[in-house]
């Protein structure tokens, strides 16, 4: 989720922008071979990062059937070959210290619950990377919960069991600003340098109950501390590399990477255009620059604001990143720390208009699996990358806690 997204002000990127040559986004054509299609049905796909909890808070649909917004649906699941997306549980950080943050994550638990209670030859909930395996087998796709932001857990470690025992299996520490946990990347103030004391005794809490740290959204500092204490690998549920990126800390950059790749863990990949290219990141800093300087002109109450970023993209058309952007990512995890270390986090339904061309919904993971077969990509690692990763971690992280 980055609706919530921080800008810089620096209005001369504006002036770099509108400058710059029009994107000349190549309109290649992405489609799967028979050989893609039957690699996407036979293998798991875990998916690390899916917004449909949000996206059905702030405007319901039936997710059961097919819809006609949004980057998720059954159907379109199906197709794609999607098995076990993890529903994002995502607290505004706006709530962060507020229990109305613990209220919501419950009532966004309850929807994903709903979704199963209405679809249940369809969708089941998974607790664990066997459920996944199992459900699988039934033809039932896995909704397994991770949660984006620890701000529901209000400090009280009674709010971490509670949430372990409704299905959570990841925690992302931090949103878009500090919290009582961690830094955030985006929240320049580093209130804490890296986690909070209640942070650092939380990482042992969460290896101890059987949850997933989730570095993605928080601070370089707070990433290598987390990586300092936890006795099990780790995740980044939905990053990609700064090194396409420069400057963006949400992503993570060659160092982290290998410090992941020591610690066992594993990066999901993000798809939303600002994480996969440098150009999408400034033309979102030149919206918010335009919106500025709009409102300095004629105030807050401007009638121009309402289709804002509507009418700047006629003028300053979107620069969408491409699936072959998306494959260079995961090819740089490979080279620095080998194919163990690198797994899908979408943000479908997280990031808005902003998907790479070739992966526009969850019905195009086929066009991923082909372009990974191009790539020379053997069918052993396509599966690692699919899921493989991703639930070796999972299974890591469930069988210290049993024996703690
Ligand atoms: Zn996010």
């Amino acid at each position: 989720m980055t609706r919530r997204f921080p800008l810089s002000s620096c209005a001369l990127v504006v002036a770099a922008l509108l400058s710059a040559p029009a994107f000349a986004t190549e309109q290649k054509n992405y489609s799967a071979s028979e050989q893609a299609i039957a690699i996407a049905k036979e293998t798991i796909i875990v998916d690390g990062h899916i917004d449909v909890p949000y996206r059905v808070k702030e405007k319901w649909v039936d997710v059961t059937k097919a819809t006609e917004g949004g980057d998720f649906d059954y159907p379109r699941a199906v197709k794609g070959g999607l098995n076990a997306p993890f529903m994002s549980i995502y607290v505004p950080a706006s709530l962060d210290n507020s229990p109305e943050s613990t209220q919501l994550a419950h009532e966004l638990i309850d929807s994903v619950e709903a979704i199963v209670a209405r679809a249940p030859d369809k969708f089941a909930i998974a607790k664990s990377p066997s459920e996944v395996k199992a459900q699988f087998e039934k033809g039932l796709i896995s909704l397994p919960m991770g949660m984006e932001n620890g701000s529901p857990l209000q400090g009280d470690l009674a709010n971490l069991e509670a949430f372990y025992e409704r299905g959570i299996r990841y925690i992302t520490l931090a949103h878009s600003q500090a919290n009582h946990i961690s830094d955030s990347s985006y929240d320049l103030r580093r209130k804490w340098k890296g986690l909070s004391p209640f942070g650092k005794t939380l990482v042992t809490e969460m290896n101890n109950i059987g949850i997933m740290l989730d570095i993605s959204h928080v601070s370089d500092d707070a990433f290598y501390q987390v990586i300092e204490l936890t006795k099990v690998p780790v995740i980044a549920s939905h990053s990609s590399l700064r090194r396409f990126t420069p400057g963006f800390e949400r992503n993570m950059n060659d160092e982290m990477i290998k410090k992941l790749g020591e610690n066992g863990g594993v990066v999901m990949i993000n798809f939303g255009s600002s994480f996969v290219s440098k150009q999408a990141g400034q033309w979102r800093t030149g919206l918010t620059n335009a919106k500025k300087a709009l409102i300095e002109k004629e105030g807050e109450d401007s009638p121009k604001l309402a289709n804002f970023e509507e009418e700047y993209r006629k003028t300053v058309p979107y620069p969408y990143s491409t699936l072959d952007e998306v494959l260079d990512h995961i090819d740089h995890v490979v080279e620095l720390v080998g194919i163990e270390h690198v797994g899908i986090g979408s943000d479908y339904d997280g990031v808005g208009d902003s998907l790479p061309i070739g992966l526009k919904d969850v019905a195009s993971f086929p066009n991923l699996v082909q372009g990974l077969l191009d790539r020379d990509y053997t069918r052993a690692d396509i599966e690692k990358i699919l899921s493989g990763n991703v639930l070796r971690v999972w299974q890591q992280v469930e069988t210290y806690a049993a024996s703690h």
